[in-house]
């Protein structure tokens, strides 16, 4: 049988986020400041064998779902080699993709040749300028058509996360709905979280969810779905009647799902993080690169995965972006 890896309020642990760089070709505002970050030095970034490395020996103590993140995993060269090498992994079922769409298209197609199953993207707005103001730089990025192309490729369920901030770009959450209506996609409007740039000024504008859903009434009647997602996932389902795909909200600032929560993540640098907005770490590249067993570290690291985060608290440590641990 394989063992199970639990923590210490007895969640079962079968999913592992990588963050395979901290680089990202945006400067979204709620995530890192205009000028970048202080970037990692190569020699501090994990290989693709080594995250292989940890993926495999976190397969053989019952990883199932792995999700491939950053920064902005796409910058990093010949990606679709790591999707391969977790592909050929005993015991991994799920391989997820975030990103922030840019480069989609033109990897769409390898990324599922090489044994992607899907992708979550990234969009904020459906108009150019205004994805130039939220992200800062001046990309060809449509949203519509970057999606498309990932379904076109096979990586559906496509689903598409919204930042919603209210007087910035709340006003498209009926836009992004409707996209719902015709084609098979979830769209997920996800509640701002206090980190980064918009820190001190986050709680002006989060929009609750309860009032994300009150305002998709002027689209149609929505009715709770189970959604897409196998296993725990973080959001909410709705649907309209007769539509193709569902509506989702993920509410990290009003209803917290820390209970069911299954996850932990791999920073780029190697290290184990049990909750997103917690400060353990713990350093797996000095046991790979030593040639060590994980599985010590592992579970102790697990006894301390908080039973849940500080966000309301506003107590989130010393996490200055979600683009330095994986989203
Ligand atoms: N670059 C990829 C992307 O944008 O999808 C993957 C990494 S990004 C850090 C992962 C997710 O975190 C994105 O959906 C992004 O919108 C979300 N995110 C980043 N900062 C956030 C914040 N302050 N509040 C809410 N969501 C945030
Ligand atoms: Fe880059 Fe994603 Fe952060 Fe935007 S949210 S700056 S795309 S890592």
């Amino acid at each position: 049988m394989t063992p199970i890896l639990r923590d210490g309020f007895g969640r079962h642990i079968d999913y592992l986020r990588i963050s395979v760089t901290d680089r990202c070709n945006f400067r979204c505002r709620y995530c890192m400041p205009a000028e970048g970050l202080d970037w990692l030095p190569k020699a501090e970034i994990l290989s693709y064998e080594e995250i292989a490395e940890v993926v495999r020996q976190l397969a053989q103590l019952g990883l199932r779902k792995v999700r491939i993140s950053g920064g902005e995993p796409t910058l990093r060269p010949e990606l679709h080699k790591l999707v391969g090498m977790i592909r050929d992994v005993r015991g991994i079922e799920d391989i997820s993709l975030s990103t922030n769409g840019v480069r989609l298209a033109a990897v769409a197609r390898l990324l599922k040749e090489s044994g992607l199953d899907r992708i979550n993207m990234s969009a904020d707005s459906l108009r150019p300028d205004r994805i130039h103001a939220i992200s800062r730089r001046r990309l060809p990025f449509d949203p519509v058509a970057a999606a498309t192309a990932a379904e076109d490729a096979g990586l559906g369920p496509i689903k598409i996360n919204m930042v919603v901030m209210r007087g910035i770009n709340d006003d498209e959450i009926a836009d992004f709905a409707r996209l719902t209506v015709d084609r098979p996609w979830h769209v997920r409007f996800i509640e701002l979280m206090p980190v980064g740039e918009m820190r001190d000024v986050t709680w002006d504008h989060v929009v609750p969810s309860d009032e994300i859903i009150a305002r998709l009434a002027e689209v149609g009647r929505l009715s709770a779905v189970s959604g897409p997602e196998r296993g725990n996932g973080p959001a909410r389902y709705f649907a309209f009647s007769g539509a193709r795909g569902t509506v989702g909200v993920i509410t990290p600032m009003t209803h917290t799902y820390c209970e069911t929560c299954n996850r932990v993540r791999l920073t780029a640098d190697g290290k184990l993080r049990t909750c997103l907005f917690g400060d353990q770490e713990t350093d797996l590249r000095t046991l790979l690169r030593a040639g060590m067993s994980l599985e010590p570290a592992v579970r102790a690291a697990l006894v301390t995965k908080p039973a849940a985060h500080q966000l309301l608290q506003m107590n989130v440590g010393g996490l200055r972006a979600l683009s330095q641990v994986g989203g």
